[in-house]
């Protein structure tokens, strides 16, 4: 099955790309839920959460830094903003290629819907 995000790695779906780099890809998501909505995926395919493993955890933490840096580009860094990431049905989960999702520019509701 073909991965949406896979695609947009490979260029051959359209994004709108804020950030690159050798790991990392983020671009707008096309359903923003809030003001800034910015997804920060890894290059290499990892279904979710739950299968980063040993061998790819330090992916997480670049991109959590590569959040920190869009975050600055887009000028939410000082105010705050959320980071999300979803594993399956019950997490809410729709695309299955491990995601970040930067969410700012307004004020966050707690707990999460
Ligand atoms: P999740 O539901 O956590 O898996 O998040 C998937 C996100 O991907 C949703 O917020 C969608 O709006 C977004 N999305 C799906 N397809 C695209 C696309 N082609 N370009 C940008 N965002 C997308």
């Amino acid at each position: 099955m073909t991965c949406i995000f896979c695609e947009i790695v490979a260029g051959r779906q359209p994004a709108d790309i804020v950030y690159e780099d050798e790991q990392a890809v983020a671009f707008r998501d096309i359903k923003p839920q809030a003001p800034v909505h910015i997804l920060i995926i890894p290059r290499e395919h990892i279904s979710g959460p739950l299968h980063v493993d040993g061998d790819n955890a330090s992916l997480i933490g670049h991109l959590i830094a590569v959040a920190a840096q869009v975050a600055g580009q887009e000028g939410i860094a000082e105010a705050g903003y959320r980071l999300v990431t979803n594993q399956g049905r019950a997490g809410g989960q729709s695309v299955y290629h491990l995601h970040l999702h930067l969410l700012g520019g307004r004020r966050m509701g707690w707990p999460p819907g």
